[in-house]
């Protein structure tokens, strides 16, 4: 037998009804930000991932799936997608087309990771790009946009951290101090940090080896290091956001270790009682697009969510049952009756109702299925029925039974619908 990759799989119903219902309120809150989709190829030149991701990221070392294509060249499934989202928009410079370009894109991405709880080798994110300012009140409604793609999906007690990373003005004096103070205390550090307190300094205050906390703490901030124009838009930043009622907390050791970042990096947690789990990342990228070859500079600021993560997030509160429930199992006894359900059910998919109609016509047969279907309500037409316009309406939960005129069965359903437990 042939099984799906490790690291990937299949989502079935009810659950995909979860996947669904997330992703359409995700694309209508990015509606009414006036934010636009984009779809990009999910693989590309390896060479925009070496680039855009940096080639001494564990993603572009370790993690990428790459193949020589047949004419040579090397290609690689999208790690990520905000490099992918810059070439296109260098490619059909979208920068001649006047006001911010903002973008938005739900899809897969590939790496490979050790598969773990709520990771996977191919997993989805949706995520957003605003391109064209360096103003902080972007980075404002991006991140306010961010939260409530989050709230309308139903995650609740989200946890904002925000830092500045500073700019290519400030941040190299910074790092030339980190560098210094990492030399002292290197032995004190796992092998990784070792490494990367000389390849690329930054990258140690990610580490998240539980003895080298105490040290990575004692090092020094980047927020001592802002450059005044730095300062100012993280202080505008702050503003914005307390205008906008949204909490925060300041993470100094919120870093990227690209040089392409720039100034505002976030990240929102999740998760009662203090086991806070990442559900989004996000920040600045002000260098990217000349990092990519673009002439023009494209000022940009994005961010991505993990679906996967956000589907374990929401997935006791939303049942995927109710949102993929049958509403109306359609039962004809006898042949007229069958001509009869088929106009009904075309009138009630008409109205919006799911509707399923039996083919098999004996009715205690024909009510298990509606019962296994998990239907709210089972329609029983007879020769009766149609010589009276009558029909039965079986409300299953209840397990009752009344007699509805043809003509009135929308609206009792509707009525019924209504009062049904959510
Ligand atoms: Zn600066
Ligand atoms: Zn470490």
């Amino acid at each position: 037998m042939i099984r799906a990759i490790r690291g990937t799989r299949d989502i079935l119903p009810p659950q995909s009804a979860l996947w669904n219902y997330i992703e359409s309120q995700a694309r209508e809150v990015f509606r009414t930000y006036h934010y636009q989709e984009i779809r990009t190829p999910v693989f590309e030149e390896t060479a925009l991932f070496a680039r855009g991701v940096g080639e001494d990221t564990d993603i572009v070392s370790k993690e990428m799936y790459t193949w020589t294509d047949r004419d040579g060249t090397s290609l690689t499934l999208r790690p990520e997608n905000t490099a992918s989202v810059i070439r296109a928009w260098i490619e059909h410079r979208l920068d001649q087309i006047p006001g911010l370009k903002k973008l938005y894109y739900i899809g897969p991405m590939f790496r490979r990771e050790r598969p773990q709880k709520g990771r996977y080798r191919q997993f989805a994110q949706i995520g957003a790009e605003c391109i064209g300012s360096e103003s902080p009140a972007v980075d404002a409604e991006i991140i306010e946009l961010a939260l409530d793609v989050l709230s309308r999906c139903g995650v609740r007690h989200a946890h904002l951290l925000l830092n500045s990373v500073g700019c290519p003005a400030c941040r190299p004096g910074f790092v030339e101090r980190l560098r210094e103070r990492l030399a002292a205390v290197r032995g004190r550090l796992c092998p990784d940090c070792q490494r990367r307190s000389e390849t690329n300094p930054l990258r140690v205050l990610d580490c998240k080896v539980p003895e080298d906390q105490n040290t990575i703490d004692s090092l020094p901030s980047i927020l001592d290091h802002l450059c005044e124009a730095c300062r100012k838009h993280f202080e505008t930043v702050q503003d914005l956001l307390a205008a906008r009622g949204i909490g925060y907390e300041i993470r100094s050791r919120l870093v990227r270790g690209l040089d392409y970042y720039t100034r505002t990096t976030f990240e929102v947690t999740h998760g009662a009682l203090g086991a806070q789990n990442s559900i989004l990342g996000g920040g600045r990228y002000d260098g990217l697009a000349e990092a990519l070859g673009s002439r023009v500079p494209a000022p940009g600021i994005g961010f991505s969510i993990g679906e996967d993560r956000l589907v374990l997030a929401v997935e006791d509160q939303i049942s995927a049952e109710e949102l993929a429930r049958l509403d109306v199992f359609l039962i004809p006894i006898g042949q007229a009756a069958l001509t009869e359900c088929a106009r009904l059910a075309r009138e009630l998919r008409g109205a919006g109702f799911s509707v399923e109609l039996a083919a098999d016509q004996k009715v205690k047969r024909a009510m298990e299925l509606a019962n296994k279907a998990g239907a709210r309500f089972a329609v029983i037409v007879g020769d009766d029925e149609i010589a009276r316009g009558e029909v039965a309406l079986k409300d299953m939960a209840k397990a009752e039974q009344t007699t509805v005129a043809r003509s009135a069965l929308g609206q009792a359903l509707l009525r019924a619908r209504g009062s049904a437990p959510a």
